[in-house]
């Protein structure tokens, strides 16, 4: 398909649209109640972007998209880095559960859930772990019993990212405790204000959180929720798990991100420069490399997007992705830490400036990289057995 004049009409798109005073910043919407950014630039950038069909530039046009091929949504992707602009739209919607709607949805399903995600209208949350169900995803006990039209829950989920400020969550389900553990989950979308829904915030050693458990007591959920078919939610539970996994190894997809801002130039600050570059040649060695790795990261993203013919990039090899991004953000981290010494040790308080407190809260929290959408380990797991085919 030919690709020309694309460049020039989104460059020309751009420039007009998106607005000087967004360039730059990091943020997006993530939807739903409470998720508004209160800054009138942004907003206009994200009305704007939702009227073209931005904020989920591959879906199609019926849906709030605006029906991108692969090979344009990359052009899209490569001017937006180029001016800075944030992504509009982030968040288990447009990342997660949406792509998953678009693959499995019923037309009911698709017409009614995805306009509202690409519009910003409802954030998700992801209703997967237990507390005895994290890594072992499939050991879930949560139990929906069918019961006429609907379906009755009973159980809790723990771990569940924002559900206190969601609207909608998608749920796996136990629909038949005597089969294998993998053959009686489903796949269930609620409100969350479905009466015997109630939700937790879990206190962290650091403060609040975005955390949270989420319980259901004899809730009622329609079968019209039911994502595919019953008792075969587990196929469609690694699928979104893979879009999970692809959407954070994607640069400003996900607040795990790739590149935290310029470890080589606080290096040069903090440690000291000699001819021009970093004074201490160890740490010198180490940041250039881990700037290369990320660099043959992201080219390594881009060629797989390009050689998938049907422009569909998400598959198991998420996993070394997610693996590899997550570990490359981790020693980053880990680099401007050494870098900047104790400055970057403080949590709080005038002793520290604020790149020392964001640095610290940054380092601690990309930690979690290696463990939200499944483990490392996890990862590790599945590509020994699934992408090098290597006996269990
Ligand atoms: C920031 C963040 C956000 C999250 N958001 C959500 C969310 O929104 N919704 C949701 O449902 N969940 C969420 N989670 C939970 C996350 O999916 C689980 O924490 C993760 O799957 C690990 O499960 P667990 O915590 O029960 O650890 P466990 O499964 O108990 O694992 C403990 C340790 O044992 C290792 N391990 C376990 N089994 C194996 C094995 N077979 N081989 C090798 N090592 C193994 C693990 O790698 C880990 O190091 C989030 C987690 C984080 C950190």
């Amino acid at each position: 398909m030919s690709l020309r004049g694309f460049p020039e009409e989104v460059r020309d798109w751009l420039g007009t649209n998106c607005p000087p005073g967004v360039r730059g910043k990091r943020y997006g919407y993530t939807g739903g109640r409470g998720a508004r950014i209160g800054d009138s630039a942004f907003t206009e950038w994200f009305d704007r972007c939702v009227e073209r069909g931005f904020t989920v530039p591959t879906w199609p046009l019926e849906y709030g998209g605006a029906g991108l091929t692969a090979a344009e949504n990359d052009i899209l992707t490569r001017e937006l880095r180029a001016i800075q602009a944030p992504r509009p739209l982030l968040g288990m919607g447009v990342n997660l559960i949406g792509p998953t709607i678009l693959e499995f949805g019923s037309q009911e399903q698709k017409s009614f859930h995805l306009p509202r995600i690409a519009e910003g209208e409802i954030r998700w949350c992801q209703g997967y772990s237990e507390p005895g169900a994290g890594s072992d995803l499939a050991g879930l006990q949560t139990r929906a019993v069918s019961n006429g039209n609907h379906y009755t829950i009973n159980g809790s989920k723990i771990w569940t990212s924002g559900a206190h400020v969601s609207d909608w969550i998608f749920c796996l389900v136990r629909t038949d405790s005597n089969a294998p553990k993998h053959e009686g989950i489903s796949f269930l979308l609620m409100p969350l204000d479905s009466a015997g829904i109630s939700v937790r915030q879990i206190d962290l050693i650091a403060g609040g959180s975005e955390f949270c458990e989420v319980f259901f007591t004899d809730v009622n959920v329609p079968k019209s929720n039911l994502l595919g078919e019953e008792n075969k939610g587990w196929s469609i539970a690694k699928r979104l798990l893979q879009y999970e996994r692809f959407s954070v190894t994607e640069p400003g997809a996900s607040g795990f991100s790739l590149v935290v801002g310029g470890v080589d130039e606080i290096a040069k600050s903090y440690v000291g420069m000699a001819d021009g570059r970093i004074q201490d040649p160890v740490l010198r060695n180490e940041i250039t490399r881990n700037a290369m790795d990320a660099r043959s990261l992201d080219l390594t993203i881009q060629r797989i997007k390009q050689e998938s013919a049907d422009g569909d990039a998400v598959n198991v090899t998420t996993s070394i992705l997610k693996y590899y991004s997550s570990e490359l953000t981790c020693e980053e981290d880990e680099l401007r830490i050494q870098a900047m010494g104790a400055a970057s040790l403080g949590w709080e308080g005038p002793g520290f400036s604020d790149l020392e407190l964001s640095s610290t809260r940054k380092w601690l929290t990309n930690k979690a990289a290696r463990i939200a959408g499944g483990t490392s380990e996890i990862q590790l797991n599945i590509i020994a057995k699934r992408v090098l085919g290597l006996p269990d």
